[in-house]
């Protein structure tokens, strides 16, 4: 059953979006006021500079009449280009109007009440400034000085919507660009985070077809970026994942297999003795003694599956000092019986120094299933040679027979679970195909590693390595 998509609070797109635009909001809003307002800046310096020096002419032009006078004041004031202006106005020290470009303005003769004139007349040069959008509007006042005394003061407006109009324009072009640009961004972000979104929808989704179980699905690889590294360690995951469950399947078929033959057995046994009325007790001993050994084998079998399946959930952990020559001796005489029923000579030879940190039990199992592999696959009257040998830092243990040998073909396929190379003659002699990995998951889990290889003249020979011990600790 498909699950639903779990609801994401905030998606990558929505948080892109939302940070592009308040980027977008305020940059825009730089744009727009920054410069203008610098160049509004430079334009209010550049016109007081120039105001304030054209009144201080007319003021100085002005002081040489030493006594202000209208027709004074209007000659001067024509000369030193008073029409350029706006307005121009001249007062004397009183403040009254003495001269106004303005014809309409009705001052002339009377008391000027300009904060800046009345400035001015305190003896400052003063300048104002004002920007409104269409123009800019600039006044400036100058005191008329004569022999270090205020005899009265200039005053000059002007407007000019040239430079105004200037600003307004680069305004203008800046709100253009900054929108036009601001409106491709976005939609560049907009795919992009679609883009982006899409793919990891689609690695959510590939994640959870496998989570459902089909370990076979592929998330399709797509772009250089990092999403394309997710998905490739997805995949990977996803592979072993399915290796691992290919494993398990066959694990638990060929475990199954294995248990109906002996349980088929025991049945057909135990059918023959129930429904047979007038069995002879030899017979009839005969199958019992045959189901005996069937379930042998289950339990045999039982204990290398419980073995595996544990060495698969929970490694070794516990390390002891273990004397691999006392762990052989032993295991040789428990094997002493099958090597006599098989006609087979043990020859052991044991060097010192063959002391390795390992659980005991696991040291037992790698000696015990290839000394008891090297009987049951030998000739009659055949030999086994069990050797001990510390070579430098290693502990090696070699297990020889003069057997049937390994086919070089099964010789890289012999520690798979469940692999036999002669099935009947294994079955034969009670194997199940799990010694071996036994053997190599126990050498495995203590840094160990083991190598097959035909013997010189006939039959094979095991190589097992461990780091052993230091010598001292090991006399
Ligand atoms: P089994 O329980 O069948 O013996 P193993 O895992 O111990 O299983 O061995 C796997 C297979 O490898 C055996 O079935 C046998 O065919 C082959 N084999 C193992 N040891 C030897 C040996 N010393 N000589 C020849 N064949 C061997």
């Amino acid at each position: 059953m498909a699950s639903t998509r779990p609801k994401i609070k905030y998606s990558v797109r929505v948080v892109f979006i939302g940070i592009f635009c308040a980027f977008l909001l305020v940059t825009v809003g730089l744009l727009n006021v920054y410069p203008t307002t610098t160049a509004r800046d430079v334009v209010f310096s550049a016109k007081q500079s120039a105001m304030l020096s054209r009144a201080g002419v007319m003021s100085a032009s002005l002081a040489a009449l030493e006594k202000l006078s209208g027709d004074g004041v209007q000659q001067v004031m024509g000369l030193v280009g008073a029409g350029e202006y706006d307005r121009a106005v001249v007062t004397d020290q009183t403040g009254v109007v003495l001269y106004d470009t303005d014809a309409h303005s009705g001052l002339p003769g009377t008391v000027s009440d300009s904060s800046l004139l009345l400035r001015a007349l305190e003896g400052n040069a003063v300048f104002a400034c004002r920007y409104d959008g269409d123009a800019f509007r600039s006044r400036a006042a100058a005191p008329v000085m004569s022999y270090g005394r205020v005899i009265g003061a200039v005053y000059v407006s002007e407007t000019d919507s040239e430079q105004a109009a200037l600003i307004g324009s680069i305004q203008a072009r800046l709100r253009y660009i900054s929108v036009a640009a601001g409106v491709v961004t976005l939609v560049l972000i907009v795919l992009f985070s679609e883009a982006l979104t899409k793919r990891i929808r689609t690695l959510v989704d590939g994640m959870r077809i496998v989570r459902e179980g089909d370990y076979a699905y592929r998330v399709p690889l797509r772009g250089h970026d990092e999403v394309r590294t997710l998905s490739e360690e997805f995949n990977d995951m996803t592979g072993r994942l399915q290796s691992t469950d290919e494993l398990r399947r066959r694990f638990v078929s060929d475990a199954s297999h294995e248990l109906r033959t002996p349980l088929a057995s025991i049945r057909l046994l135990s059918d023959s003795i129930v429904q047979s009325r007038n069995m002879d007790e030899g017979t009839m001993r005969e199958f019992v003694t045959d189901i005996g050994s069937e379930a042998e084998r289950l339990q045999r079998l039982a204990e290398k599956l419980l073995r595996l399946t544990k060495m698969d959930s929970q490694p070794t952990v516990e390390h002891q000092r273990v004397d691999m020559a006392e762990v052989a001796q032993r295991t040789i005489h428990l094997l002493d019986p099958l090597a006599k029923q098989r006609d087979v000579t043990i020859y052991t030879e044991f060097g010192p120094g063959c002391v390795i940190a390992a659980s005991e039990d696991d040291v037992y199992q790698i000696i015990f299933n290839l000394a008891e592999n090297a009987i049951k696959y030998n000739s009659f009257g055949g030999n086994v040679f069990l050797r001990l040998t510390r070579q430098g830092d290693e502990a090696v243990l070699t297990v020889e027979d003069t057997g049937i040998g390994i086919p070089a073909e099964d010789a890289p396929h012999i520690f798979d679970r469940f692999y036999r190379v002669d099935k009947a003659r294994s079955r034969a002699s009670g194997g199940s195909g799990l010694g071996l990995s036994i053997v190599h998951g126990a050498v495995m889990a203590h840094g160990g590693s083991i190598s097959v290889a035909p013997r010189d003249t006939v039959g094979t020979c095991f190589t097992v390595r461990f780091p052993a011990l230091a010598e001292e600790a090991a006399p």
